[in-house]
């Protein structure tokens, strides 16, 4: 262990007192080995919170501004940041909200020793490994490591409220690998999923991280794509689509080349519905209309004639418009 490098714990507290008797308390840690560093803003601890190379943030109540520590648990939690915070507070009463908004332990200041603080610090990051396991098995599809369906229905949600909400738009896309059962009739179930595995990378490296990629289906995946109208979410997904088709799966220790194609249906809000379960229609549809014409290709639902997208005219029934390219 005399290697490891020494670890990190990030203090966010506008007192130079508490820093000072912080500082004292981790040089008397017993059993591990830390160094504190210091943020006395709101603003600074959460940007070097979210850079993610802290072991622990211990983070008080009270900060600049007005602004308090479990809003600034929530914005780290809305940023997907891991780290396990330890809530610090004068106020014993605040340890359930601390708790909702995400804080692995909480300390009452002034009440707590090194040893107190140690223990914590052990007991939150222990918990915090746990929860990140949890929810990695809860959210990801374990073939391809993409976020599995349930997952991406919760945020497809949350992108339409979003979308509705600010009047913004986004596309949904639906695609289906073309022929997959050919696949592993031919040459089996596992060369089948090294093809799922080959495709996932393929669409996950190319996708903006912004963008939500998931293992929609057996053999389907889909794409939020946030604020992007139909024909950038169309040219984006059809270089996708020519990507993958000049890109065979190879499994060399079976001396395979798989080619493989895919088809996708492009919906786009506002405009293709006012609904959800609109949208996921339409997107479905489109991708029917690209097998039904030929597959290996991209298409999109037809654009209604509206001058207000945001209106509440009927939307026109699920319709398609030609290959993309
Ligand atoms: P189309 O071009 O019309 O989409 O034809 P297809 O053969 O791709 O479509 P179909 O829906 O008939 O076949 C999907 C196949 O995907 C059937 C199922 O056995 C296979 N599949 C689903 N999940 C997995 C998986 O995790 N691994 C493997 N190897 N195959 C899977
Ligand atoms: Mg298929
Ligand atoms: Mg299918």
């Amino acid at each position: 262990m005399a290697d490891e490098p020494v670890k990190k714990i990030l203090l966010i507290d506008d007192s130079s007192q508490v820093n000072d008797h912080m500082r004292r308390m981790v040089r008397s840690f017993k059993r591990e080995q830390w160094e504190l560093e210091w943020a006395d803003t709101y603003a600074e601890g959460l940007k070097k919170l979210l850079t993610g190379k802290y072991g622990v943030c211990l983070l008080d109540y009270r900060l600049d501004e007005g602004r308090d520590g479990l809003q600034l648990i929530r914005e780290a939690n809305a940023a997907e940041c891991t780290t396990p915070v330890i809530f610090l507070t004068a106020d014993p009463d605040i340890d359930e909200a601390a708790l909702s908004a995400g804080a692995m332990d909480f300390l009452v200041k002034a009440g707590f020793t090194a040893t107190d603080l140690e223990r914590s610090i052990r007991y939150a990051r222990r918990l915090s490994a746990m929860m990140n396991q949890l929810r990695q098995q809860a959210t990801r599809d374990k073939l391809t490591g993409l976020i599995n369906r349930r997952e991406f229905d919760r945020l497809l949600d949350e992108e339409w409220q979003r979308s509705t909400r600010f009047k913004h738009g986004f596309s949904l896309v639906i695609i289906d690998i073309d022929f997959f059962k050919k696949v592993n009739d031919t040459y089996g179930h596992q060369a089948g999923d090294a093809v799922l595995q080959h495709v996932s990378s393929l669409l996950a490296g190319q996708v903006r991280s912004i963008d939500r990629i998931a293992r929609y289906g057996g053999e389907e995946f889909a794409v939020v794509m946030v604020e992007t109208d139909r024909a950038h979410a169309r040219d984006t997904i059809d270089r996708l689509r020519a990507l993958l088709a000049d890109t065979p799966c190879l499994i060399p220790e079976k001396n395979l080349t798989i080619p493989v194609t895919m088809s996708a249906g492009v919906a786009t809000a506002p405009e293709d519905a006012e609904t959800l379960q609109q949208l996921i229609e339409t997107a479905d549809a489109a991708l029917y209309t690209a097998k039904k014409s030929g597959r290996n290709r991209v298409v999109t639902a037809k654009a209604r004639a509206s001058k207000d997208p945001w209106g509440g005219t009927p939307p026109a029934p699920a319709a398609a418009a030609g290959p993309a390219t």
